[in-house]
């Protein structure tokens, strides 16, 4: 296939947020078509209607705009395929349907859900599990049992059916996998599955195969919960004459222990999302966190899903959008699934934020500076950023490492009070005041120097000095450099939280 015939497809069901794994799967869609200048198509699923859930499809557009995954057809995009919602496709499908009894590769059937239920009571009764299927089938009612005028009197009565796939006896089937490679099953393991309801609707099976046909999907890439529907989905292709897409089925999102896929409770168990966005759920108003609520970026939120399953063949972890579309092949997506890592998570949220200027990182802290009441200068804020940033894994925590700059200690570690203000403490501060008085200009190198000879010269310890300092210029043992910190705070900012310290600590007995 040559690359400009290349078109991709993501088909979430809009039935509540997208888990991150659908976003991985999205992601993956992306690299793919981008890399090869194919197309990427947003479909929507929505044929199950008892599972349709109000704001789920928005939700998912919005996650993609947050996540910088850009569609190139689909739902309000539009495109020559269109409509790329299941709904508004219904008239489509049931030709197909009727095609396929037409051609003998399915049936219709009229078995009622409480005859149905008593067919399976009855082989549980025997320790059986009933599966419809090609010995049972002839035991139904159905097109392929009933003589030919009863199904013609149930039909024209409106009789209410589904149509089902005539799933071959025993026949090998083999498809292949561009992860997993050769992928074999007997059909006598499978059931006819149905493949048009009784509502008018088709099931995903019939929908999702016949939009890709339509839709010249050229390769299906998905996760690995539908593997087992793949010997279906072939048969199907096989049934109406039509050419396969290639398909590759994505490792699963695995727990942080490895034991089970990542899900909703593990997020909330262990204190981390599984959503990109925060949901809130339109029936019982229960609120999902996000990545994006949580101050992920989403360059970095982008970055640790695209590693979770694919690996580049080298050591390399960070890479921008563009850089993940030159690196990335389907070749290279493991085989077994990925263990999710929150720690990894927040650690590539960092390295994002580092990378970010000063400038840029103040402009994204001023909104939280603002609701805390204060109104710094510009400049006096990109300076403070760049001091603290390595510090921090989010925006917010930019605040916790860096208050002492905006407000005067209130009040003093009191663990690091009891350790360290010493009987010689007061004495000492009252003498570095008078040395930072004299010290000019108040730069970090030079107030640095004074004070290191000021303790030479005296013989004074240290440690014991600069934790006492610390202490009453930012109230707690914490903080960049502290020459940095005065050096931004200025002389008499500096000289101010001394005398006020020494006030409030005294002199020790
Ligand atoms: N509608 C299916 C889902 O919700 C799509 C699966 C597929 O990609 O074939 O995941």
């Amino acid at each position: 296939m040559s690359d400009n015939n290349i078109r991709v497809r993501f088909a979430p069901s809009p039935t509540g947020p997208l888990h991150i794994g659908g976003v991985r799967t999205a992601l993956y869609n992306y690299l793919f078509a981008r890399k090869h200048g194919g197309k990427f198509i947003l479909r929507i699923e929505d044929t199950d209607q008892t599972r349709f859930v109000p704001g789920a499809q928005d939700y998912i557009i919005e996650a993609f705009k947050w996540c910088g995954i850009e569609f190139d057809e689909g739902v309000t995009k539009g495109g020559d395929y269109g409509p790329y919602t299941q709904s508004e496709r219904k008239a489509i499908y049931k030709q197909y349907a009727e095609q396929l009894i037409t051609s003998g590769h399915a049936y219709y059937a009229f078995d009622t859900s409480e005859e149905l239920s008593v067919k399976r009571a009855a082989f549980e009764a025997e320790k059986k599990t009933f599966t419809y299927n090609a010995s049972e089938r002839l035991n139904m009612g159905n097109s392929l049992s009933l003589p030919k005028e009863e199904v013609d009197q149930l039909l024209s009565n409106n009789t209410p059916f589904v149509i089902r796939f005539k799933m071959p006896d025993e026949e090998r089937v083999v498809m292949n996998d561009l992860i997993r490679g050769k992928v074999e099953v007997n059909t006598k393991v499978l059931d006819d599955k149905i493949l048009f309801k009784s509502d008018g609707m088709p099931t995903y099976h019939l929908a999702n195969i016949i939009d890709d046909h339509l839709m010249e999907i050229s390769h299906v890439i998905r996760g690995e919960e539908w593997l087992p529907s793949l010997p279906l989905h072939v048969l199907l292709y096989r049934a109406f004459g039509w050419e396969e897409p290639e398909f590759a089925h994505l490792p699963l999102l695995l727990k942080p222990d490895g034991n089970g896929k990542l899900s909703k409770r593990d997020g909330d168990r262990l204190g981390f999302p599984v959503f990109p966005l925060q949901w809130k759920d339109p029936k019982t108003g229960e609120i999902s966190n996000g990545y994006r609520e949580e101050g992920y970026f989403p360059e970095a939120f982008v970055n640790m899903l695209a590693l979770l399953g694919w690996n580049p063949g080298d050591e390399r972890e960070l890479f921008s959008l563009e850089e993940l579309i030159e690196a990335f092949s389907i070749e290279r997506v493991n085989k077994s699934g990925a263990k999710f890592d929150a720690e990894k998570a927040k650690w590539f949220n960092h390295q994002y934020l580092i990378k970010k200027s000063d400038k840029e990182l103040a402009e994204a802290f001023a909104p939280i500076l603002l609701k805390k009441g204060i109104l710094a200068d510009k400049v006096f804020v990109v300076k403070i950023v760049g001091l603290i940033k390595e510090r921090a894994t989010f925006v917010a925590d930019l605040w916790d490492q860096s208050s002492f700059f905006f407000k005067r200690p209130e009040d003093y570690d009191k663990k690091a009070v009891k350790k360290r203000w010493k009987a010689a403490s007061y004495n000492q501060m009252t003498e570095l005041k008078e040395i930072l008085l004299k010290t000019e200009p108040f730069t970090s190198e030079n107030t640095e120097k004074a004070v290191k000879s000021w303790i030479e010269e005296n013989e004074y310890g240290m440690g014991a000095v600069m934790n006492a300092f610390r202490l009453l210029v930012v109230g707690a043992l914490k903080g960049p450099h502290l020459f940095d910190i005065i050096a931004l705070l200025g002389q008499e900012e500096t000289l101010e939280r001394i005398t006020l310290g020494l006030q409030e600590l005294g002199r020790k007995e």
